[in-house]
């Protein structure tokens, strides 16, 4: 089936989907006008602390813009982008978890430290050079004295263990840098946790993974499952004395690709204090295009086993984006979806895990596809706006915009001041 569907060069080789989907910006979003926002859900709005858990700017800013704030000014409008200072104050954002990410490849090139170390130095340059705007806030206190002065609370998220080259040490250092939270895997399975979208080793975290987590609890860093495999989801789960999150994932029983969370984990999360923040992306939203994914998975795989080459497959990876690109753009094979579909994924958060247990992690700036109208940071108003129509309470749209978030955090606080 997915021959029909993806005509490949018969050269090509692997595309590592689960970057593609998240680090890579092939179609821009869609920039449709924004629908009217209430004065009561603009009010509402305005009385949060909107707390986003996951958002890709420092990756797209070294892709695009030579890692220079001098290239893309971000205090002005920039177009091509999902994020600036502009359109976050027009969303309204409180806090935002900046991801360190960089891709998983880095790992066997040996310069994975190297690669985060620089994304780190990245967030730390947007906060020298734009102070009027953005404030760290690593801990639930400083997020919510940060908003009270109109400053955006920043902590950094690392996206993917590969990014501690197997040391804890490595670990250890980013927290002092200000990392809050690490993604146990990205979209590659590692020698001590298992990815969801590769294969397994470990049927989960092996025991250094298990260290891992417990060092990371001991720190206060959060566990983000994002990215990981079912089985690494539970044993983090077991391991973790602390709740877990999962920084930018939607509800599988709703959009059908391993990314999204299923509903038995849902629950577990939200029964050990955790936090599942919706994604954005198109693919892990609406049933159609998770299900067109899921499809581009499954070519990745068989693809990978044929093709083991690395360089064959950076060309073959390039040759397949265009494909993909076309269809996007042009076949039409993607919907998009609306705020209806993010409030959807939220609705059945809410069911299965509790009001507690969801947050918002767009992701912004590192999808190619979100719903209309939804097209970049200042969109997070019409959330609230969905939420209204939907009957939810000024407490429990608060909750879900951020306060379910601080609550994760202080909670990760609370633990590591006791471990220590
Ligand atoms: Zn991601």
């Amino acid at each position: 089936m997915f021959l029909r569907r993806f005509p490949l060069n018969p050269t090509c080789n692997l595309l590592t989907v689960a970057a593609f989907v998240c680090a890579v910006s092939l179609a821009t979003a869609a920039d449709s006008p924004q629908p009217e926002i209430s004065s009561r859900a603009r009010a509402i709005h305005a009385r949060a602390i909107v707390i986003d858990g996951h958002n890709d700017l420092p990756w797209k800013l070294r892709q695009k813009a030579k890692s220079s704030f001098d290239v893309w000014d971000i205090a002005k409008p920039v177009p091509g982008m999902h994020t600036d200072i502009p359109r976050l104050r027009k969303g309204g954002v409180g806090a935002q978890f900046w991801a360190a990410y960089v891709p998983a490849d880095t790992l066997k090139k040996g310069t994975s430290v190297r690669t985060t170390m620089e994304q780190i130095d990245l967030i730390h340059r947007m906060l020298q050079r734009y102070p009027e705007t953005f404030e760290w806030a690593l801990t639930a206190d400083a997020i919510e004295s940060a908003h009270k002065r109109g400053k955006i609370g920043s902590l950094i998220g690392v996206e993917g263990g590969h990014s501690i080259d197997g040391s804890l040490g490595v670990l250890r250092t980013y927290y002092t840098l200000g990392v809050r939270y690490m993604t146990l895997t990205h979209s590659d399975t590692l020698a001590w946790a298992d990815s969801s979208t590769d294969v397994s080793k470990s049927g989960g975290l092996s025991d250094f993974g298990r260290e891992v987590v417990r060092e990371m609890n001991r720190l206060g860093m959060l566990v983000d499952i994002s990215h990981t495999s079912d089985d690494t989801v539970r044993d983090a789960l077991e391991v973790s004395t602390a709740p877990i999150i999962a920084s930018h994932s939607s509800a599988r029983a709703l959009a059908n690709h391993v990314r999204c969370i299923p509903d038995d984990l849902l629950r577990a999360i939200g029964e050990k204090g955790g936090v599942v923040m919706v994604n954005f992306f198109s693919g892990y939203l609406v049933p159609e295009s998770a299900d067109y994914f899921a499809d581009i998975l499954e070519v990745n795989r068989k693809m990978r086993q044929e093709y083991p080459d690395e360089k064959e497959y950076e060309k073959a990876r390039d040759a397949w984006r265009k494909v993909m690109q076309k269809q996007i753009t042009e076949g039409g094979k993607v919907k998009p979806g609306t705020v209806k579909d993010v409030v959807n994924h939220i609705d059945h958060i809410v069911k299965v895990a509790g009001i507690d247990h969801v947050g918002l992690g767009g992701d912004y700036d590192g999808v190619s596809m979100l719903p209309e109208g939804m097209g970049d940071v200042s969109s997070y108003p019409l959330i609230t706006q969905e939420l209204l129509n939907r009957g939810y309470s000024e407490k429990d749209i608060h909750k879900i915009l951020g306060g379910n978030t601080l609550r994760a955090r202080r909670a990760a606080e609370k633990v590591a001041a006791k471990l220590r």
